[in-house]
């Protein structure tokens, strides 16, 4: 950490600074200039949390060497996160492919949906059981009859299963039913949800909170990771902006800032980032050229009387052929899907 003093800062008031630090134990480099004196501490800053330097008499400002996201930033695990779900690799070379129905509806129209969408060369089954929407009065999803829909999917398929928790209260449902926990935007910043999350062990999607910074999605990362669990992978969704020609604002450049920052594999959301299933082959291309891990896509066999983001869904046999335009994307990249 380093520490830059006021120009009036006085030789009583740089000592009181030096000795706070020394106090938690770690050494003091001075470097006394002719305008301003700056004070390195060296050790392990994050024995200085909680102390509030910056406000002591003197201190112009404080910057931190480290990242605040420690377990989770790049250096932690230079060569990246790759992860299992059931013989699915996360994170790996392969790009990997979530699809499905935006909410799980009936086993018919999963299981249609489920079947298709492997053939065309998707991983990972997706289906809300719990939804987060806006109005109360909405489709709140079917609860533990939909994760049983999905289940009787995955047995049928033997794809691995994704649905969204939004309640610490149906963790243990929840873990019992699916392969990977999704947080959906709304609940990127429930600090308690993302703890419980942590200790479960259980794969996490982490999806970016509508306006969240990606410091701040990368902050809730490590809530997760501070539990523990670092089978986490970061959904880049869509971030709300003053434009209105979509529902979000697809962030691009997430995915190399993260790719970057942090070890954990990075996907994209096209269907809730556009909210338009005309922009999702576009986006999907965007996404996978820009160095994403994998896609989150919503595919409905029967979009027009979806319960649920109909108008962002592609129909099976455009989802069919969006993947046959992605495998050479995919190539150009050095990458397999
Ligand atoms: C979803 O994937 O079903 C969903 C609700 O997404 P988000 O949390 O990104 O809005
Ligand atoms: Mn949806």
């Amino acid at each position: 950490m380093i520490i830059v003093f006021k120009k009036s800062a006085t030789a009583g008031e740089i000592e009181h600074v030096t000795d706070k630090i020394k106090e938690v134990g770690l050494a003091v480099h001075l470097s006394q200039g002719e305008e301003i004196t700056i004070v390195g501490a060296i050790g392990d800053e994050t024995l200085l949390d909680g102390l509030p330097l910056e406000a002591l008499p003197g201190v112009e400002k404080v910057m931190p060497i480290l990242k605040p996201y420690k377990k989770v930033c790049k250096d932690m695990r230079p060569e990246g996160t790759v992860f299992d779900v059931d013989g699915v690799k996360i994170g790996g070379n392969k790009i990997q492919i979530i699809a499905g129905p935006c909410s799980v509806e009936t086993v018919a129209l999963l299981e249609d949906c489920a079947e298709k969408v492997k053939a065309s060369g998707a991983s990972i089954l997706r289906g809300g059981a719990f939804k987060p929407r806006t109005s109360p009065y909405s489709f709140q999803g079917l609860g533990e009859e939909g994760l049983k829909m999905l289940k009787a999917a995955k047995e049928k398929t033997g794809m691995p299963i994704i649905s969204e928790l939004m309640d610490p209260r149906d963790l243990d449902l929840m873990c019992e039913y699916v392969d990977i926990l999704q947080i959906g935007a709304r609940n990127m910043q429930n600090f308690r949800l993302l703890l419980e999350v942590g200790k479960s062990k259980k794969p996490v999607l982490l999806k970016r909170g509508l306006s969240a910074t990606i410091k701040e999605l990368l902050m809730s990362a490590e809530y997760i990771a501070s539990q523990g669990n670092t089978n986490i992978i970061l959904c880049e969704r869509g971030i709300r902006t003053f434009e209105r020609a979509t529902r979000n604002t697809l962030d691009i450049s997430a995915v190399p800032v993260l790719k970057a920052e942090t070890h954990l594999p990075v996907f994209i959301d096209p269907s809730h980032a556009t909210g338009d299933w005309s922009l999702v082959e576009p986006l999907s291309k965007a996404a996978i050229a820009v160095g994403a891990d994998g896609l989150m896509i919503e595919v409905h066999s029967d979009p027009e009387n979806a319960l649920c983001d109909g108008e962002q869904s592609l129909k099976p046999a455009k989802f069919d052929s969006l993947m046959n335009v992605l495998g050479n994307i995919a190539t150009a990249v050095g990458r397999t899907i």
